[in-house]
């Protein structure tokens, strides 16, 4: 252990949407406080993401085995869970979509029974979505690349009367006289010193966007952090969290130095730093892990720690075989979305890579295809006939196109009962969480998706997981609620401070008591500049 005297005013741990939006908050205030942000992941500039599979091998986040890539995927009982690794947290990797909480599922469990759990609501976030806003520049998909994005246009016209919603996407599109692809911004701006494109419409939103397109959070609120003073350290990742005198005390793996593709050869240097106020934003598995982990250095911890989990109602099936080709690998990935009293369904897309993928799945059509190239070659040659060309052959070992053209994944969210509850075991971080409790839930959910499939011409497919009655998150939410008191919740609504234990708190997706509904990332950044309003005022900065 290398002991360093590093003592800040503010630590935040974690660069996702509540991390980054505290570090600028925090960073910017006058008189200046000494922030410093500690994010276990690396940098991601553009052109850096994985394309290939060699690259996307390596792209998973595993340290102990010499892996810090983008992607950390979790399993438990019947929910598994994919988070990122990076500086921008889940901004990397996600669809870029920006809805608030609908007004009415703040007060009123519409899915499950029970008193509202909510100590916010819609008036006390509007200020600071507007806020969030400002910084992350939302706006619709613009009605000129409709033209040119054949799953917006299906989408939105099989939509028509089941509640189509105005879908804000943090992405910075070329206008109507320009190009897609089209250099804007200066390089000096962001925090990777690099010029940005507008969209080229690739559908790579969620392997990472490598022109700069996304109005992620490196380009955003962690530039602005770092421009208004903020220490920025990638790479270091925090093992233990402990009261500490007047402030808390970290200490912090640093992996600067690690070689990637091979586990650790020595152990990793290890850093201690102390800080006033501590920010815990490592994400809804990263957060409550660390207090998990850590809890008997915090022994008057509320007794909620770990409970009102959920996976914000995601669930993933396919309108299959539609009657128009719908070309799912143009536009950004999420363009459109329905809303409904309980839930939303959006329009899902991938890389075009991943289309080759789809297409694959036409296995039986391509062995078949196989055959016929091989019988005609076996007949030319038996027959003597000299004609050599087989283009035609060779088309028809691609299968019925319709396959990948065809097929929309669609993607649900919404209101799933907060029922997991988050605890160790054997060291380990481990949720249970009932499938069976969530089933009605899901079930209306498969109905609207099996409707608009219907009315696309297509046929409802569900994928595999939900076969194997499992379902995947990428909206993990819970495990560190907002309540009142400590008997309600972990967290106090106004500051995020944890109740027994001043000056430490937590700021990001597990503080809610329970689903959003929509996205969540808007909420997260929401919520986390409402604390950050109560922190400075705290702190006599505001
Ligand atoms: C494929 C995909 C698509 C998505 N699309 C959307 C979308 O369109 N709209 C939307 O609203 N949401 C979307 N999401 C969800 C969104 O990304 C998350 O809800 C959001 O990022 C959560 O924010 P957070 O601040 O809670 O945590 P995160 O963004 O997960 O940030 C936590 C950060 O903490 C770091 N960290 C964790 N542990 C430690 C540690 N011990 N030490 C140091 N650092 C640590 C992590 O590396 C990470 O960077 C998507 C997610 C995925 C995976
Ligand atoms: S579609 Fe491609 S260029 Fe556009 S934001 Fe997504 S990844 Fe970036």
């Amino acid at each position: 252990m290398t002991p360093s005297d590093d003592r800040y005013d503010a630590v935040i741990v974690g660069s996702g949407f509540g991390g980054s939006v505290m570090a600028h908050r925090l960073a910017a205030a006058e008189p200046k406080l000494n922030v410093c942000l500690l994010e276990r992941g690396k940098a991601w500039p553009p052109g850096s993401f994985p394309r290939t599979p060699a690259e996307f091998q390596r792209a998973l986040w595993a340290p102990g085995e010499g892996q810090h890539g983008l992607y950390d995927v979790w399993s438990f009982s019947g929910i598994g869970a994919l988070v990122s690794s990076g500086l921008g947290g889940g901004s990397l990797i996600y669809a870029n979509v920006m809805l608030p909480k609908d007004a009415d599922s703040f007060v009123h469990d519409t899915v499950f029974d029970g008193p509202p759990r909510w100590p916010i609501d819609r008036a006390d976030l509007d200020p600071h979505y507007a806020a969030v806003a400002t910084m992350l520049s939302p706006v619709e998909y613009p009605e000129h690349l409709l033209a040119v994005t054949p799953k917006a246009r299906a989408f939105r016209a099989a939509a028509e009367g089941m509640g189509l919603v105005p879908t804000p996407l943090a992405v910075t599109f070329s206008s109507e006289d320009e190009e897609p692809g089209t250099p804007f911004g200066e390089p000096g701006d962001n925090l990777h010193g690099r010029q940005r494109y507008t969209c080229r419409l690739g559908g790579e939103c969620d392997v990472g966007c490598n022109f700069g397109s996304k109005n992620s959070l490196d380009y955003t609120y962690l530039s602005a952090a770092k421009r208004a003073g903020a220490e920025i350290r990638c790479r270091h990742e925090v093992k233990l969290v402990a009261p500490d005198g007047d402030g808390y005390r970290l200490e912090v793996v640093d992996h600067t130095d690690a070689v990637e593709g091979q586990p650790p050869s020595v152990p990793p240097r290890r850093l201690t730093l102390r800080t006033r106020r501590l920010i815990l934003s490592a994400g809804a598995l990263g957060t409550p892990y660390l207090l998990l982990s850590n809890r008997s250095s915090f022994p008057r911890i509320s007794r909620m720690l770990g409970e009102r989990f959920c996976g914000n109602g995601d669930f993933l099936a396919f309108a299959a075989r539609c009657r128009e080709p719908l070309e799912s690998a143009v536009g950004p990935v999420i363009t459109s979305a329905v809303r409904t009293p309980t839930h939303y369904i959006e329009d899902g897309g991938y890389p075009v890579f991943l289309a080759w993928v789809a297409q694959m799945l036409d296995t039986p059509r391509i062995a078949w295809g196989a055959r016929r190239v091989g019988l005609h070659l076996l007949w030319r040659r038996l027959t003597g006939r000299r004609e050599r060309n087989i283009s035609f052959e060779l088309s028809e070992l691609l299968g019925d196109p319709s396959v990948s053209a065809g097929t929309l994944p669609i993607l649900g969210m919404g209101l799933e009962p907060p029922q997991g509850r988050q605890k160790l075991r054997d060291g380990l971080l481990d949720i249970e969480w009932s499938f069976d409790r969530a089933r009605p839930y899901f079930d209306s959910v498969r109905g609207t998706i099996a409707e608009l499939s219907e009315r696309l011409g297509g046929r409802f497919e569900d994928d595999i997981l939900w076969r194997l009655n499992a379902v995947m998150t990428v909206h993990p939410l819970g495990g560190c609620p907002m309540g009142a008191t400590a008997d309600e919740g972990v967290v106090d609504p106004r500051s995020g401070e944890v109740h027994n234990y001043p000056r430490l708190h937590v700021a990001d997706g597990s503080v809610m008591p329970g689903p959003v509904g929509a996205n969540p990332s808007m909420t997260i950044a929401a919520v986390a500049d409402r604390f950050a309003d109560a922190i400075l005022a705290e702190e006599g900065r505001l």
